[in-house]
């Protein structure tokens, strides 16, 4: 019989292991999609132009016939495959604390075939001599490169007869692809995906280990939002760098590593979604009340009086992409410098970020805070102003977001003194006081 090929989170047919697995002796194959309240609700708007426009790409390259529905998939996958009289669901795995739950509900109902992962090794599978995780990312790196990975799966478009949605009787009702009116100029879908990756394959990776942390260049992949989405699988990305063999492609390899590790954290600690990884940090003194939401509000509208961090506020609201190096500034100033929690700033995070993923995203916010997995001691606090002149050595970054500063010149724009212009604010507080503050407070939880 034919069987489903349910996308997710995977929204490609190139190096796509679930599409052979469902295709295999002939089968024909119903591509699926559910559109699903539960991840569409908290997605933030931009995510849900890419996602919405992934999903338009796919259905262009299947002619047509990807069928989309609405609903709670527990209930409308059983359905569909119902109607089509599949023998089997095929699925990419999902790791998420939500995916588990729901893809075992869907289990107990259809035979739910999971082939692959939108990882390069997937969660669980990296684990130390004694059979446990790894909560540390150095040893993990060197246990995930001897692990190795599979090559790119060679599938197409071509790799499946396609049921047409329309002959699909019962079941679910067919939907158009709903769309969403953000400004994202971001390309999207498997086409868009693999030819930015091309560029930056071909013109920056060889510069990636010496320019990477400058938000003042155009120096990173921004493959983010495409790997959020599955539009390329990290195989395929690993497979071109391997072949590279410089610098920059053993830096860049590294990052996608981050990105298998904090998937790993998370599936082994679902919990670390929402609170500490670190359970001795659930004691650590914590700002609440108006005035905390007053300094909230001034972070999450870049008016801190912090140019570095406004310009990275700024980038959030108004790209939905915010540069890494910024990405850890700004978390640093919200936790360290504001004493608010740090999932506060995860949640604002997720609604703007194009490419929001709760794993990189909340273990991002946890290794800033000092309360995730290794190597960011809570002691260390990220001083914005020597940030913002070591990384943004021009003020280009600051100039190109925050418009009051365009009159500053160099870097004097990262010190402002009495070159401050009016229109900008002051400092919403006082670093040194709060850097003290903060080891405070962290010299209190220790004792
Ligand atoms: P590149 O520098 O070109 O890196 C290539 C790829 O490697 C990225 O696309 C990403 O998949 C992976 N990668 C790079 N750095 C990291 C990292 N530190 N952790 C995990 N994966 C990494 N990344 C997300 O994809 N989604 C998020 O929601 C997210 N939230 C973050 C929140 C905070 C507070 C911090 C500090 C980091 C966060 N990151 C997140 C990681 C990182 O900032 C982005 O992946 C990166 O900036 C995306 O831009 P790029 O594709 O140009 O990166």
């Amino acid at each position: 019989g034919p069987s489903v090929l349910w996308f997710r989170r995977d929204l490609r047919l190139g190096d796509n292991p679930a599409l052979a697995h469902a295709a295999e002796d002939g089968r024909d194959v119903l591509a699926l999609f559910v559109l699903d309240d539960h991840l569409l609700g908290p997605s933030g708007a931009a995510r849900r132009d890419v996602l919405f426009r992934s999903l338009t790409a796919l259905d262009d390259q299947l002619g047509g016939r990807l069928m989309v529905v609405k609903g709670d998939p527990v209930a409308a996958v059983p359905a569909v495959a119902k109607a089509v009289g599949a023998d089997a669901v095929h699925v990419s795995e999902d790791y998420g604390p939500y995916g588990r739950r729901r893809d075992d509900a869907v289990a107990e109902k259809v035979d739910l075939v999971r082939t692959g992962s939108p990882y390069a090794v997937s969660p669980g599978r990296i684990v130390k001599d004694d059979g446990e995780g790894f909560k540390v990312f150095t040893p993990f790196y060197r246990r995930w490169q001897d692990h190795g990975w599979r090559g790119p799966a060679d599938t197409s478009a071509s790799s499946a007869s396609w049921i047409d949605p329309d002959d699909v009787s019962g079941g679910r009702k067919r939907v158009t692809i709903p769309t969403e009116n953000t400004h994202a100029d971001v390309e999207a879908g498997e086409k868009a995906a693999l030819s930015s990756w091309a560029d930056f394959r071909d013109d920056r990776a060889s510069g990636y280990d010496d320019e990477r942390d400058r938000p003042d260049k155009d120096s990173t992949s921004r493959m983010s939002v495409h790997l959020k989405y599955g539009t390329i699988h990290p195989r395929t990305m690993l497979a071109d760098l391997a072949s590279l063999k410089n610098d920059g492609s053993e830096a860049y390899r590294r990052e996608l590593c981050f990105r298998d590790f904090y998937a790993d954290i998370l599936f082994r600690r679902p919990d670390s979604a929402r609170e500490n990884y670190d359970k001795r940090f659930d004691a650590i003194e914590l700002d609440s009340g108006p005035h905390a939401d007053e300094l909230f509000q001034a972070w999450c509208d870049g008016k801190t009086g912090f140019p570095i961090v406004d310009a990275g506020m700024r980038q959030l609201v108004s790209e939905n992409w915010m540069h890494n190096r910024v990405r850890m500034i700004v978390a640093s100033f919200l936790v360290k410098d504001l004493h608010l929690p740090w999932w506060r700033g995860a949640r604002f995070f997720l609604q703007h970020l194009m490419d929001g993923d709760i794993a990189s995203n909340q273990h991002g916010w946890q290794w800033t805070a000092g309360t995730g997995t290794d190597a960011s001691p809570y002691f260390r606090v990220f001083n914005p102003t020597t940030q913002g002149e070591k990384f943004d050595p021009n003020g280009d970054y600051v100039r190109r977001w925050v418009p009051e500063l365009r009159g500053v010149d160099g870097k004097a724009v990262h010190a402002l003194k009495n070159d401050r212009p009016e229109e900008y604010p002051e400092p919403i507080v006082d670093h040194k006081h709060e850097r003290e503050e903060a080891l405070r407070r962290f010299g209190a939880l220790k004792s």
